[in-house]
């Protein structure tokens, strides 16, 4: 754990508040063509899973942050400065509301770094939801998940969770019907993926290969149809991501990383994101745990998670220092 000096006195009476939120898979990730700000369409489905950070906001002179590994999650990459998107989101939201109180955060981090799994922004989201709370500001969901979108594309979805259509950069959300929890078997990768390097890639197989417009051509109704079924089979058959070439051209590791999924039990396998973390998605939680065990030997079980989604999005957890009862 590395703490900053900004760390709350010690003696000092705690009142914090921690909030906690999930890491995303995408169901489906549609890239259409780059935009003229850079940034490119997507038509994506997220879905939150019971992977979790937990951010606690302290009272604290001046802004700052310290991370702790939950587990084996190699937190090495991870700014500890005024870049660190949990620290940009508590700023962002008492400029909004006018607060000049600052906060120191602690971040316990389960979501593997840069992994495609959108950890970052779960700090943001899990970040203003302590914040707001801790300073009583009631901006509800649609206030923070406006000041969210300013910060990344990711962070609306880490405050709604559960399963979400995201349009635009992926910040534009409508909820999904799910009748399901579905069970995931997540395989962390040994190098790592610039989420940049991979539209990138994208953008230059595209021109050689020709664009379809994104949303267009049933994949969505597929992936909608599978979670209202609640159906893993048909989910399975319905996963798609646009940047798994891209994806796989920059890491070569991946596709054999699918395979062996595949191999070992997995209905289907998919990249999460931009990568480099593969999604395997089991028939259920037990086959989910059985397919991780098969895993083990072969990747080793310090890459694998299970997880179960969907789960909801940022939440307060219980104060620090409340009395039980109280
Ligand atoms: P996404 O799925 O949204 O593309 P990701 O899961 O691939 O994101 P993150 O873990 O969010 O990746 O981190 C991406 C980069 O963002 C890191 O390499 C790091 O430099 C920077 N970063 C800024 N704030 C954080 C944070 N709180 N936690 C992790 N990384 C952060």
């Amino acid at each position: 754990m590395s703490v900053s000096p900004s760390a709350p006195s010690p003696g000092a009476p705690a009142a914090g508040v921690t909030a906690r939120a999930p890491a995303k898979v995408n169901l489906l990730l549609q890239v259409g063509p780059r935009r003229s700000d850079g940034f490119h369409d997507l038509v994506t489905v997220f879905q939150a899973v019971s992977l979790f950070e937990e951010v606690t906001a302290t009272p604290a002179e001046e802004f700052g942050i310290s991370v702790e590994a939950v587990g084996e999650t190699d937190v090495s990459g991870v700014p500890l400065d005024g870049s660190n998107l949990a620290l940009r989101a508590a700023r962002a939201l008492a400029r909004e509301a006018g607060i000049t109180d600052a906060v120191h955060l602690h971040v316990r981090k389960e979501i593997p770094v840069a992994g495609g799994m959108a950890g970052g922004s779960a700090d943001a989201a899990a970040a203003l939801v302590a914040c707001d709370a801790l300073w009583q500001l009631r901006s509800g969901l649609d206030g923070l998940a406006e000041i969210g979108a300013t910060l990344g594309s990711d962070v609306p979805f880490g405050l709604h969770g559960r399963t979400a259509v995201g349009t635009g950069r992926g910040e534009r959300l409508a909820p999904v019907l799910t009748t399901a929890t579905f069970a995931w078997v997540f395989v962390l990768a040994t190098s790592g993926l610039s989420t940049p390097a991979v539209f990138a890639e994208c953008d230059r197989l595209r021109e050689v290969e020709g664009w379809a417009d994104p949303g267009s051509d049933g994949r969505l109704e597929a992936v909608e149809l599978a979670l209202r079924g609640g159906d893993p089979q048909a989910l399975g058959r319905a996963l798609s991501n646009d940047m798994t070439q891209a994806a796989c051209a920059l890491n070569a590791e991946l596709l054999g990383t699918l395979d062996t999924g595949r191999r070992a039990g997995a209905i289907a396998g998919i990249v999460s994101g931009s990568g480099p973390t593969v999604a395997l998605l089991a028939p259920s939680e037990a086959a989910a745990r059985r397919l991780a065990q098969n895993l083990a030997p072969l990747v080793g079980a310090h890459r694998l998670r299970t997880a179960t989604g969907p789960v909801p999005g940022a939440r307060v957890l219980e104060p620090v220092g409340t009395p039980k009862g109280s």
